[in-house]
């Protein structure tokens, strides 16, 4: 016998008694999210989120309230799966139907590089960069997300900050570096999550490979999750997240209601 029931009361009990706590980490979806600019040459637009009532209670004699909702799979606050990338594509169990469930429950290591984004909005997430937090906190356990706090979540209420494109298209904004996420393959993490609108850097365009957040993260079967919210709320070490998105036939991604379980004060 293990131990796992007085773990699961456990984890009820903190909740109740505020022990332990629990932080959303998603953004409201809807008509005012910010939806991502494709790059010129990488496809077609996304629609921006709409949401229509079908029947608003008195509407054609209904009881009910209830709306049509249109949402790319990658908008607000979301889940990529390692198949959004063409080098995941031939992965076994790598789309949100398939995906082994389990995999939605991990901890989670948060990075704050709030102050350097302040300083640099194109500051990059280096190795080294990585490497020094390790040296603080440890190193990335096996299975981990690492998830960058950067303060961008608070600009999610204005979409031109928040994609933060210049007159060229390139969109100024932090992310991590082909060696970064070299680096946290090799810990074998379970995904990389950010505040901004896409994983990966606003000039990811120009790394080689480009957009490694992508590239190389989803080929090597790992997740992504973006446009985070409320990271300034969590630990840099210590946290649990949950993180399943909806179970769309084969998707790609979709939005997703983040809950994170942190030890209480
Ligand atoms: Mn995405």
């Amino acid at each position: 016998m293990d131990n796992s029931g007085k773990v699961l009361s456990g984890l009820i009990g903190g909740i109740s008694s505020g022990g332990i706590k629990v932080v959303d980490l998603s953004h409201p979806l809807g008509p005012d999210t910010p939806m991502i600019k494709v790059p010129e040459g990488h496809g077609k637009q996304p629609p921006q989120v709409s949401l229509e009532y079908i029947s608003n209670y008195t509407d054609d004699g209904g009881f009910s309230r209830w709306s049509k909702l249109v949402t790319a799979e990658h908008a607000g606050t979301h889940f990529d799966t390692p198949s959004h990338w063409y080098t995941g594509a031939d992965l076994e169990n790598a789309d949100t139907e398939s995906i082994s469930v389990e995999r939605y429950v991990a901890p989670a290591c948060v990075i704050d590089c709030t102050a350097e984004v302040e300083a640099d909005e194109d500051f990059i997430l280096t190795e080294q960069y990585l490497l020094d937090w390790e040296q603080e906190h440890g190193e990335i356990p096996v299975g981990s997300w690492l998830l960058l706090r950067s303060g961008w979540g608070k600009r999610v209420g204005d979409a031109d900050s928040f994609l933060n494109q210049d007159e060229n298209g390139t969109a100024h904004s932090p992310g991590p570096n082909p060696e970064a996420v070299r680096h946290l393959i090799k810990r074998d993490a379970c995904g990389y999550g950010t505040e901004t609108i896409g994983t990966d850097h606003g000039n990811a365009g120009m790394f080689d490979p480009v957009f490694p957040a992508h590239y190389l993260m989803h080929e090597a079967n790992k997740f992504g999750m973006s446009s985070l919210n409320n990271l300034d709320q969590l630990p840099p070490t210590g946290t649990v997240i949950v993180t399943p998105p909806l179970k769309i036939t084969k998707g790609s991604g979709s939005p997703i209601r983040v809950l994170a379980m942190v030890p209480g004060e």
